[in-house]
């Protein structure tokens, strides 16, 4: 929601966080522009990765997609490409739809409203505000976990951030709080949520506004935020058959599946007679959100030139190499096979 905190006491913790940011702004590349394009690719790279691992990422991405026009022109797998080692790859997918969605639904210009960059496939509410404050004059307060946990602690609040209804609750707290600079003052507490006021050991000694903190004057820093429900992970085993013959291997791109979508993969059966080709398997343990994955992996050296081709008109897998495998993007176990393929 829109601030309106023309009457808030606590206008003046705002002001302090906007003050502290002036000097303290963390000098990363993407706070040299305030190109939408940017902004946007940023906050969906830095979503789920930490700034330093994904750094260099951000900026090969820039260097070959610089702007939309690029980006909807491409093609997906180069895309998926420029993704890999970032996980999370629907988020590819998205950028890649919304980019085109920019160039037919909005002539190639990046929208200035929150309400339509909303509309943009992948983009939420953070990331709306995020883009429409930093590079637009938007008003919305980017909340995200980092305005959950210092305006939390701040206020000694207790509101359950696991709550359906906890994004809502914060923004109409964070009112309370915002300056005019909506746009800095988003940044400043994407600074301040990752650098001093952090989940574990915030540096309250160092934070701007101790002296205004309620939880840190009630010495219950830890307390906060409060988070009821924890979501579990399911257990889920997958199996997969490196089917290779001469260094060659087989794979296939996965289709709009619940995991791993369009990213390719090794064949998930084999047929009966290919079976005493079997020479090891390996399992690889692998989190994802939500998710505890097993991932069994069989290595089928092939030796059957007949049985290898009609497993392939069959299936239509493509085959490759590993230096091919470069050119695709895999599932991080998947990836790590391949490679450890090589020495063995
Ligand atoms: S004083 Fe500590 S707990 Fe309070 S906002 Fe600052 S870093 Fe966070």
């Amino acid at each position: 929601m829109e601030k309106d905190n023309t009457n808030s006491d606590f206008l003046h913790v705002g002001n302090k966080i906007l003050d502290w940011y002036k000097n303290n702004a963390r000098d990363l590349p993407f706070r040299q522009t305030k190109d939408p394009y940017k902004i946007w690719i940023c906050e969906i790279v830095f979503q789920q990765t930490r700034i330093a691992q994904g750094l260099n990422h951000y900026n090969n991405f820039i260097k070959r997609f610089p702007d939309v026009k690029t980006l909807a022109e491409a093609e997906e797998n180069e895309v998926l490409l420029y993704w890999k080692g970032l996980g999370y790859y629907s988020r590819a997918i998205n950028i890649h739809i919304a980019a085109q969605q920019i160039m037919n639904d909005y002539q190639g210009v990046f929208p200035a409203q929150y309400e339509e960059i909303l509309k943009l496939k992948g983009v939420g509410k953070y990331t709306a505000a995020a883009v429409s404050s930093i590079c637009f004059g938007g008003k919305m307060p980017a909340v995200d976990g980092n305005f959950y946990r210092v305006l939390s602690r701040l206020f000694a609040d207790n509101f359950d951030i696991s709550n359906s209804r906890a994004f809502t609750y914060f923004s109409e707290l964070a009112t309370l709080v915002i300056p005019d600079n909506v746009g800095d003052f988003n940044q400043a507490m994407m600074d301040i949520g990752s650098e001093i006021c952090k989940p574990k050991n915030p540096l309250c000694g160092e934070c701007p506004v101790n002296d205004d903190c309620l939880a840190f004057s009630m010495q219950k820093v830890s307390e906060y935020p409060v988070k009821t429900k924890k979501v579990k992970a399911e257990n889920l085993a997958l199996t997969y058959y490196f089917v290779h013959k001469n260094g060659k291997f087989l794979i296939r791109q996965r289709k709009d599946d619940f995991i791993w979508k369009k990213l390719f993969e090794f064949p998930t059966a084999i047929p009966v007679e290919m079976e005493s080709f079997i020479t090891s398997s390996r399992t690889i343990n692998h989190k994802l959100t939500h998710k505890n994955l097993s991932v069994e992996i069989f290595n089928v050296e092939v030796s059957s030139e007949i049985l290898w081709n009609d497993f392939i008109a069959e299936n239509q897998y493509l085959i490759t190499d590993v230096e091919g495998s470069h050119e695709k993007s895999f599932p991080k176990p998947l990836e790590n096979y391949i490679q450890n393929s090589l020495k063995d």
